[in-house]
């Protein structure tokens, strides 16, 4: 989850991503780039990143996607992304700020 890949061979370094697995990323790596020229890193995610994962979690799991898509609680009206980062890879069912759920 939030993996990059870092392509040295330029100046400056270009950033390619966002890759769901090491795995993901270090295949790109293999077919674009030379041998020890990139390196894999974990980014720190971005609201956008996390509430794309929590979209793509959804539709790969099947699961009602109950968060807010702009990541702004419904009924605290507080961001809910920023702090949480983790937990929008999984199911988001309620508010982490307010304890509001988001199911009933
Ligand atoms: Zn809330």
């Amino acid at each position: 989850m939030f993996i990059t890949v870092v392509y040295h061979e330029h100046e400056p370094s270009e950033v390619f991503g966002d890759f769901d697995s090491q795995e993901a990323a270090t295949q790109w790596a293999t077919n674009h780039a030379s041998a020890d020229a990139w390196e894999v890193k974990e980014i720190k995610p971005t609201r956008q990143h996390c509430l794309n994962a929590q979209k793509e979690y959804c539709k790969q799991t099947g699961a009602p996607h109950f968060a807010p898509y702009d990541g702004i609680c419904y009924h605290c009206r507080k961001d809910i992304v920023t702090g949480y980062e983790e937990k929008w890879s999984g199911l988001i069912t309620g508010c982490p700020k307010c304890y509001q759920s988001y199911c009933d």
